[in-house]
């Protein structure tokens, strides 16, 4: 872990830094006082009355089995949670005046993200204007095209036309026409220097530029955004530095699909293409076609595939052509050229509807009005006026929120506002908190609400003067005027009961059964926790966390333990009526870590000895969930429950299951009962939880199936986390486990806590997807919330919006801090609003579109067979781009593929989604291991939604040693591989090192300390740990990927040609899939040939 202790910036408002809890510990070894010797059984004492204490020793009870549970067919599904209900619901995050003095914690502490600190890169700024090629077309010619040696005409040229942007228009973000891309070489700077004009926090709805429609195209019906071959002028460089992949080795390159021609670009070539640099110019702006050949001229045929028009001819009789992948949208040239683009200068987010870097950029943000890329993102930052445009379109409109995310420690953390006892102002009617978008008028007695127009009276203790702006002159000393994003102190009025709360407790309920302690599982989770406790979140710089901690063990019945600071050893108390749980005991069951150290230590030290001999291999479940939440319920706080499970629950209690896994359900119509919960009762019980703030995080062992479906239901519900570990070793696991239970169990996060979101009139939040739980139609219920957590909201229009006010969201997150305090975060962001379509396509975000899209599919399947789903995937994608081609491309061949820049690489992306485990399972992919997948998905940013479904594959042994920034990606595809390298590939969850057959001795030798490449040991999880730069060099990378994640990500070594090589080649994304999953470039044809339909 890292530790940071840089200091963040100095507020610049007199309000204190917001309390964060800082994760200073960087390790937890030598803790003290844990040295006792594990007591025999006979130390737990003190029966309470009416409990059976039950020692576990001697018990007589069957061998052990297996711990196979019985066989049985698929129980009828149960419906889901009520989610899905729209409306306006009446139920706000809380009152909106309050009469309660609030306390405020003490000062603030250095915000710091060892656990996954983005600090690994360094930071990088971006330019203010967005990159400069947005929207420029991607065209090629993919089927049914006439193939003539004739140079094509160009299509009219109306990129140059356009000019350079007027004024400030550039600054939104939201036009960078494809002209700018001959308008802008390299290294030169855009003609528009207004962009930056807002040095000053100002409420961006005025200091919104002027919307990109505003500017007129050279001819009237022209297109809008031509394509990018037709505007280049000759001489014309690009925008971005072109972009080689040297490392791959050419593969035989896939053929097209029957029917299919390849074909070559159309329109003038940019002069700037030299023949070192075969091919990628073409991806670079967005254009696609044939790569290899000479590029001076696309005139000049490659051999075989001459230059193509889109004259309409009789086909020519050639050989079936090949489409050179390297001639279609590459993902890790849209990722370079926007690190190149956009990573050198702040995103500052003091105007309207820009398009922030793209997230895997490293960039830095300064929040000026509008709430960081960070925390929200959007499908498009440009959303059409009208439901109808919307419709046209099929983008969906959607947000990616996380409330809670994690700055670097560049970034100023949200400013807490403490508006004593009048608490946090609203607007009367709609109950939006004050934001900056709120007018102020009258000379500053009253504003009128951004979001519904209401005219509020702003109260005396509020009131201040306006300047001959029309602006409030404290609006720079307040966060809540002048900010994105800040924090209120909430009043006692936003607490449950009207009580102030409680700090939250920890519950550890650990699985004694007969397989968690054989395979050590206990013995290990005892002896870390003894040394993890010392780490609980804390806050505002708090000499130790004040949550409390309590312990439970269980198999078919449960042990209680009282580890009450006075006793001299702990206490058990078994409950073994589980039909009806209760708490046994009150006091010493929750208790603080430092008070009641030695007893803790004590029974950490005793749980693995006292059922060292367990002959018990049945569990329950629901019992145990019932039993954590009803002690928080009695210690009257909001808290977390670390479940350690191992098995399917069969023991005879509420929320038994049966093993109904059944792998003939998969491609039928009941396949989705494979995802659906088999029985009521764990909705039920999240129901109670989220009531109580009772957020359950599942660690599952299993050694078989264990219904991760059903038992998953209770973490989804309330925001909590699942991990699972099949086939749960020791030795091969244990890195893994301790490293994600550290950060599990020391994450910040929010309990209790309630999200809403409000939209400006004429949208409105219709869906929402997430770990949570929906009583309503608009209150998302968390009981926990963590700073990974990402909550999706889709948005439909309600009526119509207008260009000139935009489109306001605010999010407002209700919840209670790790201190116990009360708290309001807001969100706020602005989006611009179009009339015309090409706009939209303009300011789209595709990595946000697939984290939205995944999302919507994972549910879908949930009611509707597999295949349904994909298919309406692709539908909808193929929509997308046939209003984009109908109604903004230029005029062109139906044979061409015309792709709006910004969405150039939704093809690749969707695929990747359509072919994961979830939607199109290989014959390994076990029913828990797509259940455990889709829920992980539900609750991804969009970060995490990109790398894993588009993995990231580094070459370790083709950049010099001494580099030090990490290698450049490559495709995920086979035929990027060389056989004399090494490669790396991660995608979130799994990491591989890949090693080719023919890498060099020396090479091998210093990574792996072997002699030849055949003495490697395939499945390898650890590299050995060697005194040379390579071996340094690799191990460091991997080290720094592993931050980088939420997830501890296990290595794997894989021997090319071996057999483990299948599971690798799954994560090869842009191939064929074995399980049947099409390749890029048949996708690409694929996607084309719906398109062309739904024009034709
Ligand atoms: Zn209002």
């Amino acid at each position: 872990m890292n530790v940071n202790q840089s200091a963040p910036p100095v507020p610049p408002f007199g309000q204190p830094q917001p309390i964060y809890p800082g994760y200073h510990q960087s390790n937890y070894s030598g803790q003290p006082g844990s040295a006792a010797p594990p007591a025999s059984y006979g130390a737990y004492n003190g029966p309470v009355p009416g409990y059976q204490q039950t020692p576990p020793l001697g018990v007589s009870r069957a061998p052990p089995s297996s711990g196979a549970p019985p066989s049985s067919t698929a129980q009828a599904p149960c419906g889901q949670a009520a989610y899905g209900q729209f409306g306006q619901g009446d139920i706000q995050n809380g009152p909106s005046s309050s009469t309660v003095p609030m306390q405020r914690l003490p000062g603030s502490q250095p915000f710091g993200s060892p656990l996954a600190p983005a600090v690994s890169q360094p930071a990088a700024v971006l330019q203010p204007y967005g990159p400069p090629p947005t929207s420029a077309q991607v065209t090629a010619q993919l089927a049914g095209m006439q193939i003539s040696g004739a140079m094509a005409p160009a299509p009219p040229p109306s990129g140059l036309g356009y000019g350079p942007p007027t004024s400030m228009a550039s600054a939104s973000g939201s036009f960078p026409n494809s002209g700018l891309y001959g308008s802008y070489p390299q290294g030169q700077a855009p003609p528009v220097s207004q962009a930056q004009g807002h040095p000053g926090i100002q409420p961006p709805q005025r200091s919104a530029p002027p919307l990109a429609s505003s500017f007129t195209p050279p001819t009237s019906g022209g297109p809008r955004m031509p394509s990018m071959t037709g505007s280049l002028p000759p001489g014309q460089g690009f925008g971005g530095p072109p972009m080689n992949q040297p490392n791959h080795v050419s593969s035989p390159p896939q053929a097209l699909p029957p029917g299919t021609q390849m074909t070559g670009l159309q329109g003038p070539p940019p002069p700037m293409h030299s023949p070192q640099q075969p091919g990628y110019q073409l991806q670079q702006n967005g254009s696609f076609g044939p790569g290899r050949g000479p590029q001076p001229n696309y005139g000049s045929p490659y051999p075989g595939a001459p230059t193509f028009s889109s004259q309409p001819g009789p086909p020519q009789p050639l050989p079936p052509k090949r489409l050179d992948p390297d001639a279609i949208p590459s993902p890790i040239q849209v990722i370079e050229d926007d690190r190149n683009n956009r990573g050198s200068e702040p995103f500052v987010t003091g105007v309207r509807g820009q398009v922030p870097p793209l997230v895997t950029t490293n960039f830095l943000v300064k929040d000026q009005g509008n709430a960081s890329p960070r925390y929200i993102r959007c499908t498009s930052y440009n959303i059409p006026c009208t439901s109808d445009m919307a419709k046209q379109a099929q983008v969906p409109l959607a947000a990616v929120i996380k409330p809670l995310a994690m700055l670097p420690p560049e970034e100023a953390s949200p400013y807490v506002v403490d508006h004593g006892e009048s608490g946090p102002l609203r607007c009367n009617r709609c109950k939006a908190y004050m934001c900056p978008f709120m007018q102020f008028i009258e000379g500053g007695r009253r504003f009128q609400c951004c979001f519904c127009s209401c005219i509020n009276d702003v109260p005396p203790q509020y009131f201040q003067h306006l300047d001959h702006t029309g602006r409030r002159v404290d609006a720079h000393d307040r966060p809540e005027l002048s900010l994105g994003s800040y924090e209120f102190l909430a009043t006692v009025d936003y607490c449950k009961n009207n009580k102030f709360p409680s700090p939250p407790a920890f519950i550890f309920m650990i699985d004694v059964s007969y397989n968690a302690i054989r395979t050590g599982l206990v013995r290990l989770l005892c002896e870390e926790l003894k040394s993890l406790l010392d780490y609980l979140p804390r806050e505002g710089g708090a000499e130790e966390s004040a949550i409390n901690v309590g312990f439970v063990t269980y198999n078919k019945v449960l042990h209680f333990y009282n580890v009450k600071s006075s006793l001299a050893q702990p206490q058990m108390m078994v409950v073994s009526d589980v039909a009806d749980m209760f708490v046994p005991l009150l006091d010493g069951f929750l208790v603080n870590v430092n008070e009641s150290r030695a007893v803790i230590t004590s029974l950490l030290d005793q749980i693995p000895e006292i059922f060292a001999d367990t002959r018990e291999t049945e569990t329950v479940f629901a019992p145990v969930i019932q039993a954590g939440m009803e002690a928080l319920k009695a210690a009257e706080c909001a808290g977390k429950l670390f479940v350690f499970h191992t098995s399917l629950p069969i023991a005879e209690a509420p929320g038994k299951l049966k093993n109904r896994d059944d792998r003939k359900l998969i491609n039928t119509d009941k396949e989705k009962t494979l995802f659906q919960p088999q029985t009521s009762v764990y909705q039920t019980l999240a129901k109670e939880c989220v009531a109580q703030g009772c957020c359950v995080d599942l660690f599952l062992f299993p050694n078989q199936y264990v219904d991760v479906a059903t038992l998953s239901v209770v973490p989804q519900l309330t925001g909590g986390s699942i991990y699972k570990y099949a086939c749960f070793q020791v030795e091969n696991d244990q890195e893994r486990f301790l490293s994600d239970l550290r950060r599990d169990v020391q994450k910040v996060v929010g309990f209790d806590a309630v999200m809403r979101v409000r939209t400006s009139t004429g949208i409105r939040a219709v869906d929402f997807f997430g770990a949570f739980y929906m009583s309503n139609t608009t209150d998302v219920e968390l009981a926990g919330l963590d700073a990974n957590k990402t909550v999706t909201v889709e948005f439909k229009h309600d009526d119509r919006l207008n260009e000139e006010s935009g489109a306001l969201l605010q999010c407002a997150l209700l919840y209670t801090s790790c201190a116990g305090q009360r708290r309001l975060r807001i969100h706020n962001l602005a989006l611009n609003c179009c009339t015309q379509l090409a706009d939209l396509y303009r300011n789209c975000e595709t990595d946000t579109l697939i984290n939205y899209m995944a999302k919507f599919a994972y549910r879908g399947i949930l009611n509707s067979p597999v295949k349904t789903v994909r298919d309406t995937l692709i539908t909808q994608c193929a929509q997308i781009l046939a209003c984009y081609r109908k109604n903004c491309a230029s005029p062109s061949s139906a044979g061409q593929l015309i792709l709006p820049e910004c969405m150039k690489l939704l093809p690749v992306y969707l695929n990747c989604v359509l072919k994961s485990d979830v939607l199109h399972p290989g014959a390994e992919v076990t029913t828990d291991d797509r259940a455990y997948a889709r829920q992980l998905v539900t609750s991804m940013d969009v970060a995490e939604t990109n790398v894993f479904f588009y993995p990231r594959l580094l070459p370790l042994t083709k950049s010099p040693i001494e580099s030090t920034t990490e290698p450049p990606a490559v495709r995920a595809s086979e035929e990027r591989l060389s056989n004399g390298d090494i490669y790396l590939l991660e995608n979130g969850l799994n990491l591989f090192v890949w090693v080719g057959a023919s890498v060099q001795q020396g090479v091998v030798q210093s990574l792996f300390n072997v002699a030849s490449f055949s003495q490697i040991t395939s499945g390898l999880s650890v590299l050995p740990v060697l005194d040379n730069p390579l071996s340094k060099k690799v191990r460091g990378l991997i080290d720094s990927l592993r931050a980088q994640r939420s997830r501890y990500m296990k290595l794997i070594v894989v021997k090319q040609e071996d057999k483990m090589e299948m599971m690798f080649k799954n994560f090869l994304v842009e191939d064929n899939s074995l399980s049947g999953g099409e390749s890029y470039v048949d996708f690409l044809c694929h996607m084309h040939k719906e398109i062309r339909q739904l024009l034709s």
